[in-house]
């Protein structure tokens, strides 16, 4: 077996010399080519987002506090700091991310400061954020109540560009943000185009590996690589990307403002946070060069 170090070095993508030595490490190996060549085939294919896009106003709706960052953070870094206005409705209150080790009361307002702290490291007020404070894990229960928010708050703030989970994110909660805007959307009657951004889809075989130390997972990793057919339904999932290599410093400094999320407290080793999925698979996919989207327009002009 490579020793902790060598293991290192090759997930942080230095050449290791002992590839091809043990099967366990080749398949590492097959896997990681594998999702090259997939974003290699999906970066050629997609357009650069346009420069009308950098510059619109926006709101982000999250289902989660730190889904603004995984998800687009390094866009909407890029939105602010060219001028545009951007704001953030956390759908949910987080609650349940550690449930059986944090008081959901103590977690929703500990992820509440995280998200204002992660709105403010994207270089926004933290004022920006705004909190429907729906039940984590339940949101599927109260899209109506979602798409009556949404509604009012567009129709206050009449956004250009809207940001909503992807229509193919399987998490429960991803799916009734994305139904629930999507609806108030159609309402709105106003031209806006709309940025769908991908989460849990890259939960899947060949960005992260099969199995997974936290339970569930890999149950999860395995279902999603049969329907997204390993990777290859996403070829047709996005139609535009932005870079945001040079955003990285703003997405990584957001992400850490995610304490709860990303780091385990001293006393509960059990505590799971993103960087145990997949053994940073995950959280190195989702801090990528590029960030994809589906981009389509709603009520377009003429
Ligand atoms: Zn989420």
């Amino acid at each position: 077996m490579p020793s902790m170090a060598q293991r290192r070095a090759y997930l942080n993508g230095e050449p290791p010399a002992w590839r091809g030595t043990e099967p366990y490490w080749i398949m590492i190996g097959f896997r990681q080519a594998a999702a090259t060549a997939i974003d290699a085939l999906l970066i050629r294919r997609l357009a650069p987002l346009a420069a009308g896009d950098w510059r619109a106003s926006a709101v982000l709706f999250a289902p989660h506090p730190d889904d603004e960052t995984l998800g687009c953070g390094g866009l909407v870094a890029k939105k602010i700091a060219a001028g545009a206005d951007v704001r953030f409705v956390f759908v949910t209150d987080g609650s349940a991310s550690h449930a059986g080790h944090a008081a959901a009361g103590r977690l929703r307002e500990r992820r509440e400061d995280e998200a204002r702290a992660a709105v403010s490291r994207l270089g926004a007020d933290a004022g920006r954020a705004t909190f429907l404070r729906l039940p984590d894990g339940r949101a599927r229960e109260h899209i109506p109540e979602i798409a009556a928010a949404a509604a009012s708050l567009l129709a206050i703030w009449q956004p250009e560009c809207v940001l909503i989970p992807h229509r193919l994110d399987p998490t429960p909660d991803h799916v009734a943000v994305h139904a629930g805007v999507s609806a108030a959307l159609r309402d709105h009657g106003q031209t806006v185009v709309v940025l769908e951004y991908p989460i849990w889809l890259w939960y899947h075989w060949p960005w992260v590996r099969l199995r997974s130390s936290v339970p569930g997972l890999t149950a999860a990793a395995i279902r999603q690589t049969l329907t997204s057919a390993a990777g290859l339904r996403l070829l047709s999932a996005f139609n535009a990307m932005a870079f945001v290599a040079d955003a990285s410093e703003a997405k990584c400094a957001a992400l850490a403002a995610h304490a709860s999320q990303m780091s385990k407290p001293a006393d509960n080793p059990n505590w799971v946070t993103l960087p145990d999925l997949s053994d940073g698979d995950f959280v190195r996919r989702l801090l990528a060069d590029h960030e994809l989207f589906l981009r389509r327009v709603v009520n377009p002009r003429g």
